[in-house]
């Protein structure tokens, strides 16, 4: 009794002590996006973009971006964009016809980050276009929709994954962190991984609540242009098509609670919404 008496007494002196202290409010911790060029890509047949026939008969060229997320000391890179095997590659008549400008080390150089620095490589999903650069960040975690980590798996590949572009982590031991649900990275709520299935069965998206320029939602492959919110369309190389629509749902009503800008990465429109590296926007 005594005892719980006193420690009652020494726990009240402290609430006290707080409240009479100044409210000590931590310092927001930095936070920063550079939006990286991942690459381009020509779609001579844009006929997969929707199983309904929106494309159909048409072309469209898709952009491919990463995005280089600091957290304080922390760097998170948000997907991996095309294989460095495609720099320099004229655009041809392939159905999807790739390219590539600039490797990401090199754009890394420019704003003085070097790849070991780089603790977690989150990605959208397992596609070759957002895993292409991936192996060269072999020390970072590798944060993926657990759905997706299964089914990289399977005993057959699943469509658009090139398993050797993951050897790191799928076959060299590399650390992995199969993301279930959604994420808070940090813990503060700041970068958020979002559960979206339906491109692929563990499709992310990324919100990133920016001091200045407001919450940001980076799309991954949930839709690849802005058109497809209301066109409601779904690619016809999406694994599941009512978790597709679920998913869209999901983030364009996340976005209007939280007053957040949706950046479509696939979509050319969206590239100018982010500050032009090498500036970061905050
Ligand atoms: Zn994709």
């Amino acid at each position: 009794m005594h005892r719980t008496l006193s420690a009652l007494g020494a726990s009240l002196a402290l609430a006290l002590a707080l409240a009479a202290a100044p409210v000590a409010r931590a310092a927001p911790v930095e936070l920063r996006v550079w939006r990286l060029d991942c690459g381009d890509l020509r779609m001579n047949d844009a006929s997969p973009l929707s199983d309904a026939g929106d494309y159909a008969g048409q072309s469209r060229r898709l952009v491919d971006g990463c995005y280089l997320v600091q957290h304080g000391a922390d760097y998170l890179l948000w997907d991996a964009g095309l294989p460095a095997a495609v720099l320099g590659k004229p655009l041809d008549a392939q159905p999807i016809s790739p390219t590539l400008a600039a490797d990401l080390p090199s754009q890394l150089a420019r704003i003085k980050v070097r790849p070991d620095q780089i603790g977690r490589l989150a990605i959208s999903h397992y596609h070759f276009d957002h895993v292409g650069q991936a192996a060269t960040f072999p020390k970072a975690t590798l944060m993926i929709g657990a759905a997706d980590w299964t089914a990289l798996h399977a005993a057959k590949t699943p469509f658009g994954a090139e398993p050797a572009l993951l050897a790191p982590w799928l076959t060299g031991g590399g650390a992995v962190d199969p993301v279930e649900g959604d994420r808070d990275v940090f813990g503060d709520g700041s970068v958020v991984i979002l559960a979206a299935p339906g491109h692929t069965p563990g499709e992310t998206a990324l919100l990133v609540k920016l001091h200045d320029t407001g919450p940001i939602i980076l799309s991954g492959d949930v839709v690849h242009l802005q058109a497809q919110w209301d066109l409601h369309a779904v690619p016809s190389w999406n694994t599941e098509r009512a978790d597709s629509l679920a998913s869209m749902d999901r983030l364009s009503r996340l976005a209007k609670t939280l007053k957040a800008r949706i950046i479509v990465q696939h979509d050319p429109a969206d590239v100018g919404v982010l500050a032009t590296f090498p500036a970061a926007s905050r």
